[in-house]
């Protein structure tokens, strides 16, 4: 199996819950595309993704990224000052140097690595034949170790020839070590971020835009891919996958107005707060109909926040009976109950979204990580498909207004216009796009590796 196989080695660092998620994403377009057009990408293609820190980092803080970035995005004034720190120049060269000293050979045990597993293989044979990095801090080490590397330790600067990429996973705003002129390709999501990777020296002709890399259930046509070939009437499949009321249905939800609370993966940003906020306005929206009937819906995504989550169920009453409410754990088909709303009321992650615009769903963005999440706020702003709000009561009163305007039965109500231009904005091809010329390096190179192989054989032979 292994020698029919093209390897990628993808490396992160669950630093958030978006790096692994774009990885993975990646990994199965993939596989989409070796499924549905064999004849262009005829050999499957083996992701190893490593969290390079956490498991090949030589000591603390190194290895503990993970839980230090938890940390400091709960307590977001420290994130600030190390984000912001480290943007400098003396913060840019004491990391660059730090790293190089103290990760260098451990970093270079996982580059050297076999994609399929056992480890350690350091005569460079069975490594990967390409690499992507996926997170901000895996270019400028990486890169140097390649060099190495590919030269047999005779240089850390020059004579990488093993292809290196990066996919930004950032949307609106991101950290200047993203960027590193010394890459094959650099793929950005944003015009904003293309004018970052310039500033720091990529040129245009390594710079690739297309989108944010997301989960399967985000690719045109949902998940059901399968169809896309031959997908004559795309604006029919398209209105199938986003026919509210059935998915409403599919879902057990009702068929009303919906909003829907989310925070991320850890349900941060202060979710029941604005929930209770919500749901008091929708109520008191409601009361005037004098009937009993439900008339809003909300629904609660708490991820992983298990206090938040049982904070809020069962449903309080306080709500009253004209507001459904239905509040969730985690839940794996965000895609759905994307589909199934009309407002989102989110912290500003890029995936969430990314991936509400492409669901075609306002959102009212409740907060920011200071940093890379920043810029996210003026994307949905200056794209026209929402606005920050960082108050439960400003966020409330927004849903209101928005529901207000868009009961007007005409066209162009505040709603469907802020759906048009999420719509417009979105980028639900980029997964594959990004896949399909990632691919091509990977063949590229092993066509080169093949050829070296084969010239080897014949100089033996002789
Ligand atoms: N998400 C999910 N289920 C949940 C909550 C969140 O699948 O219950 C997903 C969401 O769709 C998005 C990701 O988690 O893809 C959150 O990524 P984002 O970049 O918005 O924020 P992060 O959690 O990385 O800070």
């Amino acid at each position: 199996e292994e020698e029919d196989c093209a390897t990628i080695q993808i490396l992160m660092s669950d630093t958030g819950g978006g790096h692994r998620a774009s990885a993975n994403a990646l990994r199965d377009a993939f596989a989409v595309l070796h499924e549905t057009e064999p004849s262009l990408y005829p050999l499957p293609i083996h992701c190893d993704i490593v969290d390079i820190y956490t498991d090949y980092g030589p000591f603390w803080p190194v290895n503990a990224y993970v839980p230090l970035y938890k940390f400091m995005a709960e307590y977001s004034f420290l994130w600030k000052w190390f984000y912001e720190f480290g943007a400098t120049p003396l913060g840019l060269w004491m990391n660059d140097f730090l790293l190089e000293v103290f990760c260098f050979e451990p970093f270079e045990r996982c580059l050297a690595r076999d994609p399929f597993g056992e480890e350690g293989r350091s005569d460079g044979k069975r490594r990967a034949d390409m690499v992507v990095s996926v997170h901000p801090l895996c270019q400028d080490l990486p890169l140097k170790i390649l060099a190495s590397l590919d030269t047999g330790g005779v240089s850390r600067r020059e004579g990488r020839t093993t292809p290196f990429a990066t996919v930004v996973t950032d949307l609106g705003g991101a950290h200047p070590t993203w960027f590193n002129k010394g890459v094959d390709k650099c793929f950005v999501p944003s015009a904003v971020l293309k004018n970052a990777a310039l500033d720091r020296g990529v040129q245009e002709h390594q710079i690739v835009q297309y989108g944010l890399p997301i989960r399967r259930g985000f690719w045109r046509f949902g998940a059901d891919y399968s169809k896309a070939p031959d997908a004559q009437n795309e604006q029919q499949e398209m209105e199938g996958v986003h026919h509210k009321p059935t998915i409403r249905e599919q879902l057990g939800l009702l068929d009303l107005p919906t909003v829907l609370i989310v925070g991320g993966g850890d349900g941060m940003g202060g979710i029941v707060n604005q929930a209770t906020a919500i749901g008091q306005k929708l109520q008191s929206l409601a009361a005037s109909s004098s009937s009993n009937e439900p008339k809003y819906q909300m629904v609660v995504v708490c991820g992983n926040n298990k206090a938040a989550q049982s904070s809020l169920s069962p449903p309080q009453t306080v709500w009253g009976a004209n507001v459904a409410v239905n509040v969730m754990g985690f839940v794996n088909n965000m895609d759905e109950y994307m589909r199934a709303s009309d407002i989102l009321v989110t912290k500003a992650g890029p995936g969430t979204i990314a991936e509400a615009s492409i669901c075609g769903l306002p959102c009212i963005l409740s907060s920011f990580l200071p940093g890379q999440e920043e810029g996210n706020v003026p994307y949905v702003e200056e794209n026209g498909f929402g606005c920050y709000r960082g108050t439960p009561e400003g966020i409330a009163e927004t849903v209101e207004e928005w529901l207000a305007a868009s009961s007007v039965t005409t066209e162009g109500t505040v709603l469907e216009t802020m759906r048009e231009c999420a719509l417009s904005a979105a980028r639900p091809d980029a997964t594959l796009d990004i896949a399909r010329d990632l691919a091509d390096m990977v063949y590229k190179r092993r066509e080169q590796l093949n050829k070296s192989v084969r010239k080897q054989e014949v100089a033996t032979a002789a």
